[in-house]
């Protein structure tokens, strides 16, 4: 009898080495080749035109529809140049991935003739049947539809899939009613808000500062898995990890795979997918081998975050599609594997002015310290929002998993640093000894450039160097969730910051004495989100709730997080989210948090009924066969005994299987009658899925001892080590 894994590990062996050939040996020959950039636009615009265009995009304001008729003749001779022959809005709605509908440039015109068409119309504005894309209720109760509208700020690109070329312009989904149905939208709006305040906020120093945008550079965690393996287990097909799965003697104890060399078929796969982002204009720069064994890291170079967050989306899609060319499987999901590590992305963020400065970046005067102290104060405020940003199915496995950051949210910022603030926050006399302390505390900060050695890599979000990095956002989010609420509160913070600086100075006070005496007062304010410690230690889980910081380690719970009265006075108030578009997001959330767990229920159901226990009863009968005819020839007990051990051994779990399974039936049934989104979601965390660990253990046990020959899925040694 054919075994699914047998052929599976047959497969995987026998694959052919696909050799990649990147079209020159000098990336600068084909970086961004197939972006249509501001020097591609100059080509195919006039001079006014472009001037205009650029305007436009640079000062946020509205392009009209003349204008827009240039630039859509511009994109289609390039486009088609480049043998596209469709375009499609790409935008990203709450589902996490992107979406697409493509049409043909071609349009009849008889029935013998046509013409490639595109004009300024259909760049700006499409309509995708959108009906089935999630919506929170909003397209249900007022509009079946929603549309998308050209993103000018992000530049559009050439996408080739299956030999077929596409335009690909970057879009907001909104729904008819005009409430944003995706992610892009109220980034925009955060972008700008925090442009607002931090231009305002630099005027203290530089009148000359127009324009602050934020930067972010985010490192993309992933696991490799061969495509039939990865076929023959129904729970990655369906859920992106392993439901069950024991656990292999050799996992990553060694620490052997970390940095080490990058097998030839992954490095074949990384060369072609890096070819593919480059010409996109991706600006991956690094690759290396992660902690567990199958997983691997790759990392741009930063750039503005709305470019930075579209870029990473498509490099997902671009790897998911290079994969499949290699016989590959990508799995994004935050825990692919038990008991091996799971997968993050890491958010480095800043904020950067038109005149080249990065705020974060260290140096020796108030500038940096306000910047500095301002998101310390705005996370120590705003932390549940943070950790309502990052939650997700997916990243429930991971955090507090002693791999990851914790639930908790902290800031770390190293020993000179917190030396620095506490020099500030002592400093006595600040009225009349203003200059002694830029003298003497504030002009020593540069020195810190040469600490940046004491990374504590278990943060969730910690100062490194000349910005923060965001640790706990998990690998499949999309970014813009963590960025539009990271922008915002800082956004908000900087504001107010400004608003009391502004009431001191008016008060007759220096702008310096005004400046460090409101830094002064937020570092007592704040001190309570520092943590220079283990994160990962109970130690810290304990102190965290003598401080008063939040841990909620499951996602249903976090999220109510996004839509408390201070939630909503923040981002309803400052035009981030309409009221319906936040509760309607929420929603969306839930939603998705509920889906993925009762799917992970069916599958694990499916799994363990029609393989799990189909394998076991087959042992089972050989066990039982062969104690059986050693009774029947009148042997010794002593002959059969080990059999019959593990005959009672197989029958113990299974039942135990099969029970737990009835039982999560019953419980997912109740989970799902219950009413709205969020109580829906919290029925499957608290009562459907704290039932798995169970079922698993009992399918792990049968897994560890049934025959081998019998087992029909890959076996974690197997999709960790076959490459
Ligand atoms: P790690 O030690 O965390 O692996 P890496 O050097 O691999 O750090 O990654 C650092 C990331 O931070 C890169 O993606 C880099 O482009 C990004 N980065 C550097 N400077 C900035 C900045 N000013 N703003 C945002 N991201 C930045
Ligand atoms: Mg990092």
């Amino acid at each position: 009898m054919s075994n699914a894994r047998f052929d599976a590990i047959d497969s995987a062996l026998a694959r052919p080495f696909v050799k990649v050939t990147p079209p020159s040996n000098k990336i600068s020959d084909y970086f961004a080749s197939r972006v249509f950039t501001n020097d591609t636009m100059r080509n195919y615009l006039t001079k006014d035109a472009f001037i205009s265009v650029m305007a436009a995009i640079e000062g946020g304001k509205k392009i009209d529809r003349e204008l827009a008729d240039d630039v859509a003749n511009a994109m289609k001779s390039w486009a088609i140049e480049n043998g596209a022959t469709s375009y499609t809005h790409w935008f990203q709605p709450l589902t996490g991935s992107t979406a697409q509908k493509h049409d043909t440039f071609f349009t009849p015109m008889d029935d013998s003739k046509g013409i490639e068409k595109f004009g300024g119309d259909t760049l700006i504005q499409q309509e995708p049947d959108g009906s089935s894309f999630p919506s929170g209720g909003l397209r249900v109760t007022f509009e079946a539809r929603g549309y998308t509208a050209w993103d000018p700020s992000s530049p559009a690109f050439l996408l080739e899939v299956g030999g077929a070329t596409t335009l690909c312009i970057p879009t907001i989904f909104i729904s008819y009613t005009g409430e944003a149905l995706d992610y892009k939208t109220p980034l925009l709006r955060a972008l700008k808000y925090v442009n607002k305040s931090a231009v305002d906020v630099c005027h203290y120093f530089d009148k000359s500062i127009e324009r602050v945008v934020p930067t972010l550079g985010w490192e993309q965690e992933y696991f490799l898995v061969d495509a039939a393996l990865f076929t023959a287990r129904p729970d990655l097909m369906a859920t992106g990890r392993t439901l069950i799965g024991a656990r292999p003697a050799k996992g990553q104890q060694l620490d052997d795979h970390y940095f080490g060399s990058i097998p030839e078929r992954v490095h074949a796969f990384m060369l072609d997918f890096e070819t593919e982002a480059l010409k996109l204009g991706i600006t991956v720069s690094t690759r290396h081998n992660e902690v567990a064994p199958g997983q691997y890291e790759c990392a741009p170079v930063f750039s503005d975050a709305n470019t930075a967050i579209d870029k990473n989306q498509l490099l997902m899609d671009i790897m998911e599609h290079v994969a499949v060319r290699h016989q590959l499987r990508v799995l994004f999901h935050e825990k692919p594997y038990a008991g091996v590590n799971g997968s993050g992305k890491h958010n480095n963020w800043s904020l950067a002015t038109d005149t080249g400065n990065n705020l974060l970046s260290p140096s020796n005067n108030l500038r940096f310290l306000s910047f500095f102290v301002n998101t310390i104060k705005a996370v120590s405020v705003h932390s549940d929002l943070l950790r309502a940003a990052i939650a997700s199915a997916g990243n429930d496995h991971r955090l507090g998993a002693n791999e990851a950051p914790p639930a908790i949210i902290s800031v770390f910022i190293g020993s000179t640093l917190s030396q620095v603030l506490d020099k500030v926050e002592n400093a006595v006399g600040l009225d009349k000894n203003i200059e002694e302390i830029k003298k003497n505390v504030i002009e020593s900060i540069p020195d810190i450039m040469l600490d940046n050695t004491d990374r504590n890599r278990t943060s969730p979000f910690a100062f490194t160097g000349n910005k923060f990095e965001v640790r706990a956002v998990g690998s499949t989010a999309n970014c813009a969730a963590t960025m539009l609420i990271l922008n915002t509160i800082m956004a908000e913070q900087l504001k107010q910051f400004k608003t009391e600086v502004d009431a001191l100075i008016e008060g007759g006070e220096s702008q310096d004495a005004a400046l460090l005496r409101i830094i002064r007062k937020y570092i007592t304010e704040s001190k309570h989100i520092l943590f220079e410690g283990d994160n990962y230690s109970d130690e810290w889980a304990k102190e965290a709730e003598k401080r008063g910081l939040s841990n909620i380690k499951v996602t249903p719970y976090a999220l109510d997080f996004l839509v408390t009265d201070a939630a909503k006075a923040l981002l309803v108030g400052n035009g981030i989210y309409q009221e319906r578009e936040l509760m309607a997001h929420y929603e969306v959330l839930q939603e998705n948090y509920l889906m993925k767990i009762d799917i992970e229920s069916r599958v694990l159901e499916d799994m363990v009924i029609s393989q799990v226990i189909p394998a076991a009863v087959r042992y089972q009968n050989e066990l039982a066969g062969n104690v059986l005819s050693l009774k029947e020839l009148e042997l010794a007990e002593s002959s059969y005994k080990a059999q019959l051990d593990l005959l009672k051994e197989v029958s113990k779990h299974l039942n135990k299987l099969k029970k737990g399974v009835d039982k999560m039936s019953k419980a997912r049934t109740k989970a799902e009658s219950k009413g709205h989104a969020d109580v829906q979601a919290k029925a499957y965390c608290d009562t459907v899925k704290v039932l798995f660990d169970d079922i698993r253990n009992s399918a792990d046990a049968l897994e560890r001892i049934i025959d081998d020959e019998l087992w029909p899925l890959p076996k974690y040694r197997e999709l960790l080590f076959i490459r």
